[in-house]
């Protein structure tokens, strides 16, 4: 891979955040901003200063996650900079608060806008900014990767054998880059019905993921109407019920990352 763009010229916007964690997936429809959203509001329920960067611009979901009295990002004219929304003292950003529709886009002016987006913020001083990565390990991805200095990776996958491949990828694009892979998020593993557990997708892939590449955390979510019902209405699950085992799971997520 090409040598990352922030060696030695860090963007500004980036300069005062002690770690950015990228969520990834390498398919949509997984989870992946469902995590990256819930562990954001953990880490801000821990007492950090935290930002979201929602990086998916074909399908942005953080405006639909998440419920900011504005929902449109300001300009700082100026400076030429973008201030971020916030919800509940998290710092926002998503291409679904520009002021456009879903992009028709080609790749390079994707990768343009995302690291626009980026770098011009003004993020100001944050422990941590979560990146909800674009599903994949295409350019875009790379790029991206390359101007933001990550600290480390969390990859959301769901238990089929099938989605052992998309994840293989996804560690390896992330060791070429140097950033470790910290856990792996298997989500919409089982659910509970009748006082009994239902595995829909099988079990065992998340376990081999983690023994094959040495990976040293594995995260279970199960498959919860609670989860996409509070994903759906602004509030992430993660305030509506700190108290509930998906809170405590990212709780867990929250201290390893
Ligand atoms: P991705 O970012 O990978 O495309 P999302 O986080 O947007 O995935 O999730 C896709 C849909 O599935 C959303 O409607 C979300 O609310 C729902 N969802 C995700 N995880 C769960 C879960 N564990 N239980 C129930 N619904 C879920």
């Amino acid at each position: 891979p090409a040598k990352p763009i922030y060696a030695g010229q860090l963007p500004l916007g980036l300069s005062r955040i002690s770690n950015i964690i990228a969520v990834s997936s390498c398919k949509g429809g997984v989870g992946k901003s469902t995590v990256a959203v819930n562990l954001a509001y953990t880490l801000a329920g821990m007492g950090a200063r935290v930002g979201i960067f929602d990086a998916d611009v074909y399908g942005p979901s953080l405006p639909t996650m998440v419920n900011p009295e504005s929902r449109i990002l300001e300009m700082n004219p100026e400076k030429k900079t973008i201030i971020p929304t916030e919800y509940m003292g998290v710092k926002l950003v998503s291409f679904g608060f520009a002021g456009q529709g879903r992009a028709i886009m080609r790749g390079p002016m994707v990768s343009g806008v995302i690291n626009q987006l980026l770098t011009t913020t003004e993020w100001g001083e944050l422990d941590y900014l979560v990146i909800d990565m674009p599903p994949g390990t295409g350019d875009i991805q790379l790029t991206l990767c390359q101007v933001a200095p990550l600290t480390a990776a969390v990859i959301v996958t769901t238990p089929q054998k099938l989605a052992f491949i998309d994840v293989a990828k996804g560690v390896r694009m992330f060791s070429k880059l140097k950033v470790p892979c910290v856990a792996v998020v298997e989500n919409m593993c089982h659910f509970d019905a009748d006082g009994k557990r239902y595995y829909p997708f099988g079990k065992g892939s998340g376990s081999e993921v983690v023994k094959q590449f040495g990976i040293p955390h594995l995260f279970d979510l199960p498959i919860r109407p609670t989860l996409s019902a509070s994903g759906d209405s602004g509030t992430p699950e993660v305030v509506s019920d700190p108290l509930s085992d998906v809170a405590r799971t990212f709780q867990d997520l929250g201290v390893c990352v």
